[in-house]
């Protein structure tokens, strides 16, 4: 069955954005699996017997990647909150979530900090088409290199594991195909050698910034959280210890972000959706423009970058030829209205 889509324009080009300008096409031509073309009607080819989709003033979007997610828990379950359930509760509650992810426009999603494998379990699902969801990328359980806000008994940026011990894991699950992803480094320079991605990087400082720029390594900054559990946490039993630690480090971290896409930094784009509820996921771009990053950029952290950081950009983030073809369709012009991603995708 093949599937057309009549729509406004689309970001047709997956170069790197700033490199040409923004493409635009009327028709979108999609078929089942890896499988996805793009331009005029004419040109497509597009069997009569096709079903076409009209959006008309629809924006077409490469389906967008959230790199740092927790579908497996609930930010009105804040501080000590989630004793009250069993185990098998987080798995389940994944299941809601996953589909309001992928209803806010994010296709596919790393899933971080899961136990007992709910992660691993959510994306067996969703690829044996029992639930809907993002593909997920299941990273597992999580430690913490240095304290963070919502730890308890340690300071923000405390350092947890030392640099030979990052170092071992890093140099353990390489070979192994993943990806460690470890968070908050101060100072990535050390052990920063093996590491794709940073997670939060909200102390990071000039040392730490001209180190990731030599190594190339990704930082997956969380900016728009800060919002949500300032004014929903206390209410959410998030304690007064982890809210204190947040309104110390949003603004700093927010500071960092735009000294780090200053100089020339990599940037995913990671929300920390779980802290806040699923659905917003798309929210963190208008404060990522606000600190710096030009529309397009802030869109590309959630694209081809990301893409790139999972070893997957022949097949997310783009549209292509041989790519899934996740599809994301927005009203107004992201471009040049940053308000715009405050109504979820279609
Ligand atoms: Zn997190």
């Amino acid at each position: 069955m093949h599937t057309g889509i009549a729509a406004g324009p689309a970001y047709a080009n997956p170069q790197p954005a700033h490199q040409g300008p923004r493409g635009r096409t009327s028709n979108a031509h999609a078929r089942p699996g890896p499988a996805f073309d793009r331009g005029s009607r004419d040109r497509l080819k597009v069997p009569s017997a096709a079903e076409v989709v009209d959006l008309p003033g629809v924006t077409l979007l490469f389906g967008l990647i959230d790199m740092h997610t927790h579908l497996d828990s609930d930010p009105e379950a804040g501080g000590y909150g989630f004793l009250e359930f069993t185990d098998a509760y987080w798995t389940v509650i994944a299941v809601p979530n996953a589909r309001k992810t992928l209803k806010a426009g994010f296709t596919t999603a790393r899933n971080v900090g899961s136990s007992d494998w709910s992660d691993v379990a959510l994306k067996q699902a969703i690829e044996a088409g029992k639930i809907d969801g993002p593909r997920i990328v299941p990273a597992g359980y999580s430690f913490g290199a240095t304290g963070g806000v919502f730890s308890h008994n340690t300071e923000s940026g405390q350092q947890q594991l030392t640099p030979a011990e990052i170092k071992a894991v890093a140099e353990d699950v390489g070979p192994q195909g993943c990806s460690p992803c470890p968070r908050r480094f101060r100072h990535p320079r050390r052990g920063l050698a093996s590491i794709d991605t940073i997670e939060h990087a909200s102390l990071i400082d000039d040392e730490g910034i001209a180190a990731a720029r030599k190594m190339g390594t990704w930082l997956s900054m969380d900016l728009y959280n800060t919002e949500y559990t300032q004014s929903e946490g206390a209410k959410n039993g998030v304690l007064e210890d982890n809210l204190c630690k947040d309104r110390e480090i949003a603004e700093v971290q927010r500071q960092n972000f735009g000294k780090a896409l200053k100089a020339g930094v990599k940037m995913v784009y990671g929300t920390d959706a779980g802290v806040y509820p699923r659905g917003d996921n798309a929210r963190q771009f208008a404060v990522m423009i606000r600190y710096g990053a030009a529309p397009r950029q802030a869109i590309q952290t959630a694209t081809i970058n990301a893409a790139d950081a999972l070893g997957q950009k022949d097949k997310v983030g783009v549209i292509k030829p041989g790519a899934f073809g996740d599809l994301v369709g927005v009203t107004g012009d992201h471009l040049q209205n940053s308000g715009c991603w405050k109504n979820p995708p279609s």
